[in-house]
């Protein structure tokens, strides 16, 4: 009884919260009205978890002990491979390289096609995905989800999955819409899990090594989904600093993947998800 009355207050306060947020006008990816989105999707995380337990298969990933799971988070990329000299992108590999570290990637179709960096950025994609990255799906061009129909954004999310497996040999299997879309209509659309984040570093807006830096040392914690963008120096250099210190401070940098596998939390197509969570 506690537990429904709980929900239905989860369920009215997410309402209004997504009225709210239907309201603003769409900006590039983080805006000041994040934090909204943000409190909506994980009030509605709680009611929507499946109540799934996948005991039947043997696991496949080291187990983690509890105290493992508060150690562990997923930072992410988006809109890249980058179209800039020297690439932000390769930078950002070499340092994850360097310290062992994993990230995904949600690789932008259209930047696997530019004539100037066609080459490049397949090898970068490519890289990517023999580091142990994973490479989610960031649509073709980057076009708003929300207002558009369902064949459109399926032909979105086909081409660039095309590219993206004509370059690393791997098709993605998760995808974060542009904007963190994230309506109804374009969840019932998407046929894979859509990932969005809980900790927005702002980087595109501030391209502020320490402010990117501060931002995530201040707000990480365990099952964290961190968001950043691979089309910057000022990101490259955070992540130079952010790296080292986050693995200095117990923390073990893994793909979405691995995060949710070692949270016994399913990845299940339609839904979105802005962190890792327990499952009790
Ligand atoms: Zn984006």
């Amino acid at each position: 009884m506690k537990k429904t009355i709980r929900i239905i207050s989860v369920l009215l306060v997410s309402a209004m919260l997504m009225t709210a947020c239907g309201q603003e006008e769409i900006q590039p990816e983080s805006t000041a009205a994040e934090p909204e989105t943000t409190r909506a999707a994980e009030s509605i995380a709680e009611v929507t978890v499946p109540d799934i337990h996948p005991t039947e298969t043997e696991p496949t990933q080291p187990t983690y002990s509890e105290t493992d799971l508060d150690k562990l988070i997923a930072i992410t990329f988006d809109d890249g491979p980058s179209t800039n000299r020297p690439s932000s992108t390769e930078r950002i590999l070499d340092t994850l390289e360097k310290y062992g570290a994993k990230a995904t990637f949600f690789v932008q179709g259209i930047n696997l096609t530019w004539p100037d960096f066609k080459d490049r950025n397949t090898a970068i994609v490519k890289r990517e995905a023999e580091l142990g990255m994973q490479i989610g799906n960031h649509s073709y061009d980057h076009p708003n989800f929300d207002k558009m129909g369902s064949s459109e954004i399926n032909e979105q999310l086909d081409k660039a999955a095309d590219l993206i497996e004509e370059a690393s040999g791997v098709r993605p299997h998760i995808v974060r819409t542009p904007y963190g879309a994230q309506k109804q209509n374009t969840l019932d659309a998407i046929d894979y899990p859509v990932i969005l984040w809980n900790i927005d570093t702002l980087d595109w807006d501030t391209k502020d090594a320490q402010k990117t830096y501060n931002e995530i040392m201040n707000k990480v914690k365990g099952g964290s989904i961190i968001l950043m963008h691979d089309l910057y120096q000022a990101t490259a250099d955070a992540v130079e600093m952010v790296v080292p210190a986050l693995i200095e401070r117990g923390y073990k940098l893994v793909t979405i993947d691995e995060l949710f596998e070692a949270y016994g939390q399913p990845l299940v197509s339609h839904q979105y998800y802005y962190k890792a969570e327990r499952q009790d």
